[in-house]
């Protein structure tokens, strides 16, 4: 941070203002503390069917592989509202009966996925200016070695249990970032 958006001054600290318990920058001049908190990924997990639809992504980072629809979160929209866009913005689909259905904490890059399960209206789908594709994938067709996030991974992969189970549940888990890799840990399953 360079200047105070508030009064303009560079006068800027990164320390822990008054009051306060941990370090955030804010401005000497005008006080405003400057707080950043954990962003909200929403997306889709599209069903048609015994498919699911997939974009591959025409976007930096992971160009080229393949995710579900999902995006940050507007301002003014809620977190259902903001998955559907993601899934009309990407794939040029309309979806219904959206229920939330997976929530992952990314603590290390202050990430929130809110994931929910949606039917397609008709299998009528188009990439959209962040995709050079899209399809719809029964599970022997999923890319498993070319998904662009492992949220994305884990979310597939508790779609397709709780599917052959026959019972759909809530789940929860927390990523963790290791050296090369990263692991879900404090995994949780709500039905109600
Ligand atoms: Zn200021």
């Amino acid at each position: 941070m360079k200047f105070c958006s508030q009064c303009g001054t560079k006068n800027i600290d990164y320390s822990v203002p008054a009051g306060d318990n941990r370090q955030r920058y804010h401005c000497l001049d005008c006080n405003s503390v400057f707080y950043e908190n954990p962003k909200i990924v929403a997306g889709c997990i599209p069903v048609w069917e015994d498919r699911i639809l997939l974009c591959k992504r025409g976007i930096e980072p992971r160009y080229g592989l393949w995710t579900l629809p999902a995006g940050f979160m507007e301002n003014g929209e809620t977190t259902k509202e903001a998955a559907e866009r993601e899934t009309m913005e990407e794939a040029g689909t309309r979806v219904r009966d959206s229920r939330l259905y997976a929530l992952f904490n990314l603590p290390q890059i202050n990430q929130v996925y809110m994931m929910f399960l949606a039917k397609l209206y008709e299998p009528v789908f188009a990439a959209g200016e962040e995709s050079l594709d899209c399809k719809l994938c029964l599970e022997s067709e999923v890319p498993w070695d070319q998904i662009a996030f492992p949220t994305i991974t884990y979310s597939l992969e508790l779609f397709f249990k709780d599917r052959t189970n026959g019972k759909f549940f809530m789940h929860t888990a927390d990523l963790i970032r290791e050296k090369s890799s990263s692991r879900f840990i404090n995994l949780a399953s709500y039905s109600y």
